[in-house]
């Protein structure tokens, strides 16, 4: 069956940024359990020992150096092919540190029906890739499988957070909130890196097919319908603008402000609104629209809706800066894999000469933050929001309902507290930062630092 599927798209309503075309597969995974939590009835696709080797085996953090390498779409059969090999030297192991993690979270979490779904997901997508691994993609008919593979493994894995979000609440009598926090930021950190491989060679794979079933001819110009634009390399957008990501987030917070409050405060831009670098939009839709929300929020509850947002874009070369500190495991009460990309080392600022930091200073006059909320606002599940609408008995598992099915994306002003903790996630991972500066009693700064590429050939 062939759907055009829209993904990747964490903006409701906005145009979508990668349109093309997945072949939906449905699997049965789900219903042939091969061996069970404790390791018993292996009878199947991925031996519990190779799993533990999998995730043993080293890895080195993603740059988007890596996803840039193999150049511009349409792709050579030959650089297709490199694109696919490399895909499949780095899924494998990622997915079995997820399987790993997963496995040594205690018996009463990993017994919850939605982690376990969770569990059964990753354990599914590995064995579909596992075939692929024994050799290597040699001919494009093979990379059309495989392509196929990878569809089904970024649609599988669509909605984790909120699953995952949901299995936590439902566990959160049986652990602490700091454990919950540090297994679910590794979790979430690893999944931006293993989503991004499987798009990244998928986007690719789709926008180097001939549209028709004519022999491939790779200069001949592609329908407009499935025209990818020219200054997208897969998923990362060459000359990605800042400023225009965030007049289209303004007006999807905006939208629902005017629903939630009947009022929408005004953005302001300054700065350098022209500078561009090379990023994955994406990503920065997410962490702007979950900053904007928050600014949004607080500005109109403190009754100051008539004070703009003030946004300042500061683009700058980039500075080798100190490699984030890797967080010792000692104090949790659970395992969590050495080997996890918690923090990437290997960030784009010190790898790439060409690369560029662009910070945008996000201000409030919202009233700030209160010194006893303070310190908790990098937690998962953490918010100071509590709709009257919501069952209270349920707290902020009604959050979850409002999460749209295509993106896993909130449509609510607030609510699951995955905002900040998740945009750091996303602005960390290529070695960016997020900074929150309140100023209690007056207002919020919030200094996002992207690391990108500057020049992209
Ligand atoms: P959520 O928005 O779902 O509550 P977040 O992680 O985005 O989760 O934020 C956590 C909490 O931090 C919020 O509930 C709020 O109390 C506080 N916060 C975040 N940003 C701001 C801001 N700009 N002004 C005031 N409080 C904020
Ligand atoms: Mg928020």
């Amino acid at each position: 069956m062939a759907a055009t599927v829209l993904w990747a798209t964490p903006v409701r309503g906005q145009p979508r940024l990668i349109r093309t075309r997945l072949r939906l597969i449905r699997h049965t995974s789900t219903s042939q359990k091969t061996w069970d939590w404790a390791g018993r009835s292996t009878t199947g696709d991925v031996a519990r020992d190779e799993v533990a080797q999998l995730a043993a085996s080293p890895r080195r953090p993603l740059t988007l150096a890596d996803l840039l390498k193999h150049g511009r779409p349409p792709l050579s059969k030959d650089a297709l092919l490199a694109s696919a090999n490399f895909t499949l030297s780095l899924l494998p192991a990622r997915l079995a540190s997820r399987i790993q993690a997963l496995r040594n979270l205690p018996f009463i979490v990993v017994s919850n029906p939605h982690v376990s779904k969770i569990y059964e997901n990753y354990r599914h997508s590995l064995s579909t890739l596992l075939p692929y691994q024994q050799r290597r993609i040699t001919t494009l008919e093979e990379e059309n499988k495989f392509g196929d593979v990878l569809a089904d493994l970024v649609q599988t894995h669509t909605n984790t957070i909120p699953i995952l979000a949901r299995g936590f609440l439902e566990c959160r009598k049986y652990v602490s909130p700091a454990d919950v926090t540090r297994f679910l930021d590794t979790h979430l950190r690893a999944r931006i890196g293993t989503r991004l491989i499987a798009e990244q060679h998928l986007a690719l794979h789709f926008a180097s097919q001939p549209v028709s079933d004519e022999p491939p001819n790779r200069s001949k110009p592609r329908s407009p319908e499935d025209a990818v634009p020219s200054n997208y390399i897969g998923v990362i957008d060459t000359a990605i603008q800042p400023a225009r990501i965030i007049r289209l987030c303004e007006d999807f917070v905006g939208e629902i402000c005017e629903l939630k409050y009947g009022v929408r405060p005004r953005l302001v831009i300054g700065g350098e609104p022209e500078a561009s670098f090379a990023h994955v939009p994406v990503h920065v839709e997410y962490i702007i629209t979950e900053l904007l929300k928050n600014a949004f929020r607080a500005t109109i509850e403190s009754g100051n809706e008539r004070e703009p947002i003030e946004v300042t874009i500061a683009a700058a070369p980039d500075v080798p800066g100190k490699e984030p500190p890797v967080e010792g495991d000692a104090d949790i009460g659970f395992q969590l894999d050495a080997n996890d990309e918690a923090y990437p080392s290997e960030a784009m600022g010190a790898s790439n000469p060409s690369s560029q930091s662009i910070t945008i200073r996000i201000r409030d006059r919202g009233g700030g933050i209160p010194p006893e909320v303070l310190p908790h606002i990098w937690s998962y599940s953490f918010t100071t929001f509590s709709d009257v609408d919501f069952n209270s008995d349920n707290g902020n598992l009604d959050a979850l309902n409002t999460i749209s099915s295509s993106g896993g994306h909130l449509s609510s002003i607030a609510g699951l507290g995955y905002g900040l903790p998740l945009s750091r996630a996303y602005a960390e991972y290529f070695g960016g930062s997020i900074a929150v500066q309140s100023l209690w009693g007056w207002g919020t700064d919030v200094y996002l630092t992207l690391k990108g590429v500057g020049k992209v050939d």
